[in-house]
């Protein structure tokens, strides 16, 4: 499944009806049919609904879904914002169909009107206000109008996005707060972007039989990651495979303060298949991660003040023993830079995560993929992407799309930008967005899980983009397990690991 911007969309819609021929009208009566049975199939039989119609095609779906629930007999008051000679084009046609069909609908005449005592009486809101079209910031009186529905704290369903958000998400401009969202045919990057994600509530994506010819022809290279997507391109292990073709990772993590973070990152890594494991690590905290490691091997290196020594490393690792190397979690910064740069030359896959990410920004260039012959893999949260751009966290969350595709593209790696809905960009700029995982994953650890089951999953794949979207899933959608009996309170990284193995084995089958 695609995700489109705003533009992107319009572009789609326009194609579909001048190169397809598929009408404007048609498309807004499927839009209001496909809205009008999911609603009907999710909502009780004595419902008291109002709907709010706005002046472009938003409102225009907004007279289907109004004139579709009156002929099933449902109980509903629609409130019309604009004048009526405001509606033009295909909204204005089935504003007309609507009149024809011996409806009618109240005209928007401030707070004080009619409109407040239908709301307080209802108990469903649809909001059919503004969609992608809106340009700047809200003009009144829509404004008014939906601070007056957010504050009646309704059951409030938005046709396509919530009304009023900017496609970006601004700060200033609130827009509806959606209990749930209808949108159409393809989500929307406002979905997946903060602050405006928020408003949506739960988002279920409509079919409204727009080709998947017309995607095409616009070039969208923006999906989601689905049970699907996964299911495919999970590999098989092969029948005569032995420890050494499952794939040799190298994790180079953990320090005295934080020797949780190599345990985590590595039995996670054994978990999601790698064949063997050696952990590099220094040697005071040795004997403490190989009592929660027990599959690990290690490669002990010498101690200054609790992490690894800075004149350590040279002679102490083969990189070309393995076949990948993950490197960062727990690791400290004050002592680690020498180690991190004798990584650059590797000729493998190098994920680099947590501190890792913090050497990478002090020598950026040298990390361009004409700089290395093996593929770079980072694994930002908003706050590490913040530091490799120089921009700020809300700048980084605002616009998590174009900040990821312009860094990946720049230096030619894969960026795993973490958060809620994290992203994952290859360095062509294409871009898979992952719908697993909750806020129980808020939590110290979470993220050196995540890394450890993408160096396992690096070394089983062919595909890289494959293995960074399947990790993600499955890293989220392990955390949703977890969820169906523990709370959000309690989970921790450790639980993700146990339960790994038997949701990996069923997003396989
Ligand atoms: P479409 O462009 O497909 O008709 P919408 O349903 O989003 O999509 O309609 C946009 C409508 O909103 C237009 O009629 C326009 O006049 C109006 N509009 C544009 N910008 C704003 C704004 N900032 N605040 C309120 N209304 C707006
Ligand atoms: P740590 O370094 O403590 O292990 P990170 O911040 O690096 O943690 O990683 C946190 C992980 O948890 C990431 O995979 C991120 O996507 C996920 N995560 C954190 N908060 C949420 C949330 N509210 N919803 C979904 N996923 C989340
Ligand atoms: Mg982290």
């Amino acid at each position: 499944m695609y995700v489109v911007t705003g533009g992107e969309m319009h572009q789609i819609d326009r194609y579909t009806m001048e190169q397809i021929g598929l009408s404007e009208e048609m498309l807004m009566e499927n839009a209001g049919q496909v809205f009008k049975e999911k609603l009907l199939s999710l909502i009780q039989a004595n419902e008291k609904i109002i709907v709010f119609i706005g002046a472009g095609n938003n409102g225009g779906d907004g007279f289907v879904i109004s004139r579709l629930l009156l002929e099933r007999g449902c109980d509903v008051k629609v409130w019309v914002i604009p004048s009526e000679n405001r509606i033009r084009g295909t909204a204005c046609k089935h504003k007309d169909i609507y009149k024809k069909c011996g409806y009618s609908f109240q005209h928007w005449q401030g707070k004080e009107g009619l409109a407040e005592k239908d709301l307080s009486k209802a108990t469903l809101v649809v909001d059919a206000l503004l969609g992608t079209g809106i340009e700047g910031p809200l003009k009144e009186p829509y404004g008014e109008v939906i601070s007056l529905i957010n504050s009646a704290k309704k059951r409030v369903i938005s046709v396509d996005i919530p009304s009023g958000i900017p496609n970006g998400g601004d700060e200033e401009s609130r827009g509806i707060l959606a209990s749930e969202t209808y949108t159409l045919q393809a989500p929307k990057l406002s979905a997946f972007t903060f602050p405006s994600a928020e408003n949506y509530g739960q988002l279920h994506v409509l079919d409204i039989g727009i080709p998947s010819r017309s995607f095409q022809k616009a070039g969208i290279k923006r999906e989601l990651i689905t049970a699907h997507t996964v299911k495919d391109t999970l590999p098989v292990r092969e029948m005569n495979s032995h420890k050494g073709k499952a794939g040799k990772a190298l994790v180079i993590a953990g320090s005295e303060s934080m020797p949780g973070a190599a345990v985590l990152t590595a039995n996670a890594c054994l978990r999601a298949g790698a064949g063997l494991l050696s952990l590099a690590i220094p040697q005071s905290i040795q004997t403490i991660v190989a009592s929660q490691s027990t599959e690990s091997t290690f490669i002990v290196l010498e101690n200054t003040k609790g992490s690894i020594s800075p004149n350590a490393f040279s002679d102490a690792i083969s990189f070309n023993n393995f076949h990948g190397v993950a490197i960062g979690p727990g690791l400290g910064r004050a002592n680690s830079y020498p180690l991190f740069k004798t990584l650059q030359p590797y000729s493998g896959l190098v994920v680099i995560d947590a501190d890792g990410l913090y050497h990478l920004s002090q020598e950026l260039p040298l990390w361009r993929s004409e700089q290395r012959q093996g593929a770079t893999i980072i694994t930002p949260h908003p706050g590490e992407m913040a530091m490799l751009t120089a921009l700020s966290v809300a700048e980084v969350e605002q616009n998590r799309f174009e900040v990821s595709k312009s860094f990946a593209k720049t230096y030619q790696m894969y960026v795993v930008l973490k958060g809620p809905y994290t992203i994952i960009t290859t360095p062509e700029g294409h871009q898979y967005v992952n719908t697993t995982g909750n806020a129980s994953l808020a939590k110290g650890g979470s993220g050196d899980v995540l890394t450890g089951i993408i160096l396992g999953f690096l070394l089983q794949h062919k595909s890289i983009q494959d293995a960074l979207c399947n990790a993600v899933y499955v890293h989220g959608i392990t955390a949703d397990r977890l969820m169906e009996n523990l709370d959000t309170f309690s989970v921790v990284a450790t639980d993700l690991i146990d339960t790994l193995p038997i949701v990996l084995r069923s997003a396989r089958y």
